[in-house]
């Protein structure tokens, strides 16, 4: 515990951390153990979430949402228990931290709930770490990694950004080394969908078809080339999520949300992950900013990001 003359010193460390946007995403049949086994290429955006981890007396850990979020939070399940993802971050810190202290965790959120962005990912890799600086517990980052593999197949890549392979159930990373800047417009939704029920819901509409479909092993290296080259209109013809047609039998109107994208100058559109957020493809940073304008016209909720950007870092470390 950090003591300064007997008295409690608390130090608060805000980290910020990204949300994901899957440019492909190829996925297995359901295997024996209940996952499905994944190919897919992970680009971190410009949206981030912020976790401000603040010493406390004791060894406690409770969670509060900030009110610098800029999501409508209304009516939006975040619990603030030990089943929150950056409460199981800060708890699993505290395990292998020799001198842990108790924590209050601070988000801000800004990566739609349940969204397909992988938001809940990035409050863990943030509050990992943040605990690990505030307890001094001194990780690597690949100790790190191996942490956030233990909370989520999508934590890993929220730790590490830019843009990544992602196999096995989507923790299994590979860096790649594309760093050329793409430009997107997300379309947030109103309501979520659950990551659980677009893989069920994608194994029905499969059986019903007598699909059947092979483990994934690699991604298509076209996806690569256009990335690395910044070419979005060679991106844009192979862009490709097999959860898509899930999610649009879940929720039927993000196929008009599709459609209206590139009736506005979208160069492609995909769903994001499981959804429901829809990304977008432009040009260029105008591009996305007059395709996003327009959409808002329209009444849609749209964001231009672009990506890839770094993973979770440190923006702050205050002793108060
Ligand atoms: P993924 O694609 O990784 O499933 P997602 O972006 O679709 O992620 P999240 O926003 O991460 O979905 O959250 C999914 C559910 O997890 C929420 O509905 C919520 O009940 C629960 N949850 C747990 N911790 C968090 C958190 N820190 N932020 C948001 N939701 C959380």
């Amino acid at each position: 515990m950090n003591a300064v003359r007997g008295r409690f010193a608390a130090r608060t460390v805000r980290v910020k951390a990204p949300g994901k946007v899957n440019v492909s995403l190829d996925v297995g049949p359901l295997r024996p153990d209940g996952y499905h086994s994944v190919a897919s290429v992970y680009l971190a955006v410009s949206l981030y979430e912020e976790v401000a981890a603040t010493s406390t007396p004791g060894d406690g850990i409770t969670v509060g949402i900030s009110p610098d979020s800029t999501l409508d939070l209304d009516g939006v399940d975040i619990p603030l228990d030990e089943r929150n993802l950056a409460y199981k971050a800060a708890a699993l810190m505290a395990d292998v931290s020799e001198h842990s202290t108790g924590v209050h965790l601070d988000i801000t959120k800004r990566v739609p709930v349940a969204g397909g962005m992988g938001g809940g990912s990035a409050d863990a890799a943030a509050t990992l770490l943040a605990c690990d600086a505030l307890w001094n517990s001194g990780l690597s980052r690949d100790e790190l990694a191996q942490l956030a593999g233990e909370l989520g197949a999508d934590v890993p890549f929220a730790l590490l950004g830019g843009t990544a392979v992602g196999l096995g159930v989507g923790d299994d990373l590979s860096p790649a080394l594309a760093k050329a800047q793409m430009d997107w417009v997300l379309v947030t939704a109103e309501f979520g969908l659950s990551t659980p029920d677009v893989f069920k819901t994608l194994d029905r509409l499969r059986e019903a078809e007598g699909l059947e479909v092979d483990e994934p092993t690699a991604v298509d290296p076209k996806i690569l080339q256009a990335l690395r080259s910044g070419d979005p209109d060679a991106l844009s013809r192979v862009l490709v999520n097999d959860l898509q047609r899930a999610s649009i039998e879940l929720a039927p109107t993000l196929r008009d949300t599709l459609g209206l994208g590139e009736s506005c100058g979208a160069i492609a559109g995909i769903v994001s992950g499981s959804g429901p957020t829809v990304a977008l493809l432009a040009h260029n940073p105008e591009a996305a900013e007059g395709l996003a304008e327009e959409l808002r016209h329209k009444g849609l909720t749209a964001l231009p990001v672009h990506g890839p950007v770094p993973g979770a870092r440190i923006i702050s470390d205050t002793l108060l």
